[in-house]
């Protein structure tokens, strides 16, 4: 049976965060209900593609996630699972922000299959929340924090932001500290982007943005603070404590299939990239509702891209492996462009054939141009 991932996409948010362009909004009670109703209904209807397959990961993501009530999440869970094809040790992971989920609810998802959680902290100064628009407050994540303790999480993902405007060295310091002595099982850092059409990129000229150098050391200090602190860094923004690395997100660096539901979801199946288009509307209708295929035109050949998302891990790129699926010689091909990344530091040699330093994982995107 080939493994899959589905991803379900869940496009409510109490408010818009200062600087998301994702696709989700707020929302009422009876649009979260009919949307659940009618995603529920594509999932049975596409049910008959991955026959065959063994879903192993279910990842709810958002949007936020955690406003679906348990039974509602319980009702896609049981929709995938319906065809017996979902792993009895598959990874289910949910979305959650602060002060949206009780321990109740919490208890109830848990009950309901979730064995994941993955809490939006971003920051743990109450000021730069603020200035990202954040609902929530620092004391807010601590409860959430613990009620998924209380109510069996015993994998919870903390996602953090630096590059944050008028973030110091000490206040992400400080952001490291306070979510690392609540010793979560993973983290995700990603830096700001200021996305155009985003409130804050509105207001960027009257806003201090660390430049690129100042983001390069805060992205220093994030590596060299987590694994002193028993943290792998396996993808560029991941990191995890030993056998929690987030198995769903994974796939879609080891070009892994996965079937996306939602507006805005997308779905690497069959060899093909495919996305329903952002419209909840056109969505919930099959009438109305589109599949996109993805440019083929990128440019790049699969073996290209394969590498472009295998270097994003720590494991980087296994040569033996990439010959076998892609019939390139990876030393014939790249051995001298990568030369002057591994006297420069930034490319190392691996027992398999090759990865990124963590310095070089900062500048991946630049380096990988070059290379390709
Ligand atoms: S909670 Fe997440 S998805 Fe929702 S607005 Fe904020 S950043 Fe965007």
């Amino acid at each position: 049976m080939r493994p899959l991932g589905i991803y379900i996409h869940v496009p409510f948010c109490l408010r818009k965060c200062a600087y998301c362009d994702f696709y989700s909004g707020p929302s009422g009670e009876a649009e979260r209900e009919a949307y659940v109703s009618a995603l529920v209904t594509h999932i049975k209807d596409e049910r008959q593609k991955w026959l065959g397959h063994t879903v192993d990961t279910v990842f709810f993501g958002g949007g936020t996630p955690s406003l679906l009530t348990p039974n509602q999440f319980h009702r896609i869970l049981s929709a995938v699972a319906e065809n017996g094809a979902l792993s009895s040790e598959a990874e289910i992971s949910l979305e959650a922000n602060p002060a949206t989920v009780t321990l109740e609810g919490l208890k109830e998802l848990r009950r309901a299959g979730a064995n994941r959680i993955s809490i939006g902290l971003q920051s743990a100064c109450d000021e730069e929340l603020k200035l990202l628009g954040r609902i929530h407050t620092v004391a807010d994540f601590d409860l959430t924090l613990a009620h998924c303790r209380e109510a069996g999480f015993d994998n919870v993902n903390v996602d953090l932001m630096y590059g944050i405007p008028a973030q110091t060295e000490e206040s992400f310091a400080h952001t490291l500290d306070f979510v690392t002595e609540r010793a979560p099982e993973h983290i995700s850092a990603y830096s700001l982007i200021l996305e155009p059409g985003t409130p804050l990129a509105r207001r960027a000229e009257t806003l201090q943005i660390p430049d690129e150098d100042e983001t390069a050391d805060r992205y220093d200090l994030l590596c060299r603070t987590l694994s002193a602190r028993g943290y792998e860094h396996y993808e560029i923004s991941n990191f995890a404590k030993a056998g929690y690395r987030c198995r769903h997100n994974v796939k879609y660096w080891q070009r892994e299939e996965y079937l996306g539901f939602g507006p805005s979801a997308h779905s690497f199946f069959d060899g093909c990239r495919f996305y329903y288009p952002p419209d909840r509307k056109s969505y919930c209708s099959p009438a109305t509702r589109q599949i996109l295929f993805e440019e083929t035109d990128t440019g790049l050949t699969d073996a290209e891209e394969a590498l472009m998302l295998a270097m994003r891990l720590s494991d980087g790129v296994d040569t033996a492996r990439f010959f076998a699926e892609y019939g390139v010689d990876f030393e014939a091909k790249y051995g001298e462009r990568i030369l002057p990344y591994i006297k420069g530091g930034l490319i190392r040699k691996t027992e398999r054939g090759y990865a990124f330093t963590d310095r070089g994982m900062f500048v991946s995107n630049y380096i990988l141009a070059e290379i390709l």
